[in-house]
């Protein structure tokens, strides 16, 4: 059904829903409908104190993240989002960070990825962008990533640490059937 002109409110959806576990489908064109999920992500992002989302977070599979670490990193982070993002490059060296994610409430656990990246993606004017990113935009980005690949930052913890976290996964799996 056609909704034209009437923006679509966006929520929250949580680990145990299915579009979390989807590929998310590239993006063609950055029009108006594109901006406005942008724009409506951002209050979603706000209103949860988030500093990352994607778009399959509010039930869009589509391939798409914002972030916004303005506050972090002693005020010198920076907002963005970007469209079709691909990592072109991870550096060798690893490190671990404890991570969380509003689609995976109440829960932190260390995380070991690549601490730096190169990403490119289109921005919301529609151009091309490229990335070096480090520090926390970096983990941020990889995070976000890995929404649009279906993968949870739960899915990259060990086994048992998981399996510790079953009870409270269990309990957060039923936030998505609220009314
Ligand atoms: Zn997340």
């Amino acid at each position: 059904m056609a909704e034209q002109g009437v923006a679509r409110a966006h929520d929250l959806i949580y680990y145990g829903h299915d579009t979390l576990r989807k590929v998310a489908e590239e993006i063609g064109d950055v029009n108006g409908e594109i901006i406005s999920l942008i724009d409506s992500m951002y209050n979603v992002m706000y209103r949860s104190k988030g500093i990352g989302l994607a778009a399959p977070q509010v039930d869009v599979s589509k391939r798409l993240f914002i972030l916004d670490i303005s506050e972090e990193e002693g005020g010198k982070g920076v907002s963005l989002e970007l469209i079709n993002p691909v990592i072109r490059e991870s550096s060798d060296k690893e490190g671990p960070y404890n991570e969380g994610c509003l689609s995976v409430p109440g829960i932190w656990e260390e995380v070991t990825r690549p601490l730096e990246i190169l990403v490119t993606g289109v921005d919301r004017e529609g151009n091309e962008v490229e990335y070096e990113a480090k520090g926390l935009l970096a983990r941020v980005m990889q995070h976000e990533i890995d929404h649009l690949n279906g993968i949870l930052f739960v899915d990259r913890i060990e086994d048992y640490i998981r399996n510790e976290l079953r009870p409270e996964l269990k309990k957060i799996k039923k936030l998505n059937h609220r009314t």
